[in-house]
């Protein structure tokens, strides 16, 4: 696959950043133009290693070595076509997934790995600008009726997957755009809004019906859905924060990341949904609690409100900057990484506990942490350690817990699993008609796991109304 000696001939390359101070300006994407050839290069990089390890990193079994060679061919279409066999929208995790089939390409074992993500992200953009992404209309109805609950990732692709089979389709979404986290999590500088917008238009002109602003459990009760509906499948995310339950959390300006981000992508999308009061970073020291994406993008999203600092802070340690010893590949590399948020001015610091959000007359002053680590399972504090941070924004990205219960799930009476997500089998729920699929099922996770349970779902429920 790819060029024999491409390995040899090329390094590994990707498209240059608008400079920071561009950049911050804006809350649109920021990756400057890469020349088709350079891709091409890049894509020959890959090297016919015999076992593509990179199949089994991607959860959607992308067949990453041939649509590689494709592209190294100059044969656009034809790649377009490979990658669109397992992924409904490789515009999307061409974009944000953090790419487990790179740390599990052979390549990687003592090279930098071949640039997986850009080149699929190249394909996807190409398909668009040549119009081979196109309106692909079912050709025959099954007549059976299904209601998708909820319009993010795991929801968009099983819905895809559903239409084309011929079954008629109807997403219904609480929220006044289509997209779940991918509209209103995400920031625009990650994933322009058009983007998303683009996707869903081919849906809507495909025959899929969406239903926007309708809470189902409130707005439908459940039981209506059961009896008007072949099936449901359940996609609603996983919604509820981790929180910080301690002395001073109900202070003005502590809050959750979600409150700050999808205001933020509100306002960039000029929505008239005003929100209560704005949450804003402006000429403030801000401080992060979380040190994954969530947090990266309450980083990014700070400065550009222009923030006068953010710190970003994380109870567990720094990670190592190689693969320890215990993490080999094809493992994913559990390494330091840092974001285009982290490069545009951001501290960050590990091994921090937060003991009190610091309250002066009813506002945020600072925070009262400690340096912790975990010995024997056990978070011991190093109590000489404890300080404060001074802080008049406190941003918290602790995570998710399990999806909302009231609603919908209780009034379906479906089972949860220990940890309180929705418990199924092969994607089955305790009731019959009923299906689940991505965040809300598995937990908090990933864009590219949320197609690939999505498209896994929808074979569950075809099945189930084949019977
Ligand atoms: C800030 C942030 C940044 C992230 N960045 C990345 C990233 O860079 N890369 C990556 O791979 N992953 C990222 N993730 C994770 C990723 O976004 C999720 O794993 C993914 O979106 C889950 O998809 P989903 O379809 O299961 O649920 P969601 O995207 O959460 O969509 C669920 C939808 O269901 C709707 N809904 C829920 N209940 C109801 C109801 N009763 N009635 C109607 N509608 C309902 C919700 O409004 C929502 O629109 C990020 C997550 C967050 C929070
Ligand atoms: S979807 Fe993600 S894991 Fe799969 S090939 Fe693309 S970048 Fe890699």
């Amino acid at each position: 696959m790819g060029k024999a000696t491409g390995f040899i001939e090329f390094e590994r390359e990707l498209p240059e950043n608008e400079s920071v101070s561009d950049r911050v300006k804006k809350y649109a994407e920021f990756e400057k133009d890469f020349p088709e050839e350079k891709t091409q290069n890049q894509a020959a990089r890959c090297m016919d290693c015999g076992v593509p390890f990179c199949h089994s990193g991607c959860p959607l079994g992308n067949k990453i070595p041939d649509f590689n060679d494709a592209v190294y061919r100059n044969e656009w279409e034809e790649a377009y076509a490979i990658l669109k066999s397992t992924n409904n929208f490789p515009e999307f995790t061409g974009r944000i997934c953090p790419a487990p089939c790179e740390g599990s390409c052979v390549l990687g074992i003592n090279q930098p790995p071949v640039t997986i993500e850009h080149i699929e992200k190249s394909i996807a953009e190409k398909a668009f600008e040549m119009g081979w992404e196109t309106v692909r209309k079912p050709q025959d109805s099954t007549g059976k009726k299904i209601a998708i609950v909820g319009s993010g990732p795991a929801g968009l692709a099983a819905a895809d997957m559903l239409n084309q089979k011929g079954h008629t389709v109807t997403v219904f979404e609480r929220d006044e755009e289509i997209g779940g986290l991918l509209r209103y999590g995400i920031p625009d500088f990650k994933l322009g809004k058009n983007i998303v917008k683009r996707r869903v238009s081919l849906l809507e002109k495909e025959g899929i019906s969406f239903k926007k602003g309708t809470n189902v459990g409130v707005d439908v009760k459940g039981q209506d859905l059961l009896s008007s509906y072949d099936s449901i499948l359940l996609c609603g995310g996983s919604t509820i924060p981790r929180d910080l339950p301690i002395p001073g959390r109900d202070a003005k300006d502590v809050h959750f990341a979600m409150e700050f981000l999808t205001q933020q992508n509100r306002e960039v999308s000029g929505s008239k949904a005003s929100p209560k009061e704005k949450i804003s970073a402006a000429d403030k020291e801000v401080v992060v609690i979380g040190g994954g994406d969530t947090g990266s993008d309450c980083v990014g999203t700070s400065i550009r409100q222009g923030a006068k600092s953010v710190l970003q802070i994380e109870i567990m340690d720094k990670p190592p900057l190689e693969r320890a010893e215990l993490n080999p590949w094809p493992e994913w590399p559990m390494i330091l990484r840092t974001s285009s948020s982290h490069e545009e001015g951001c501290e960050r610091e590990w091994a921090i506990l937060t003991k009190e959000f610091m309250v002066e007359e009813g506002k945020l002053a600072g925070l009262k942490v400690v340096n912790a680590a975990f010995e024997n399972g056990k978070l011991i504090e190093d109590k000489k350690s404890e300080r404060i941070i001074s802080a008049q924004l406190a941003l918290i990205a602790a995570g998710f817990v399990h999806p909302q219960k009231e609603g919908l799930l209780e009034q379906l009476e479906i089972s949860l699993d220990q940890r309180g997500n929705v418990k199924t089998q092969n994607f089955q729920t305790s009731h019959e008609k009923v299906f689940a699929a991505g965040d809300m099922r598995r937990g908090q996770s990933l864009v590219v796991w949320a197609i690939a349970e999505g498209r896994q779902a929808a074979e569950a429920v075809h099945s189930y109304l084949e019977k």
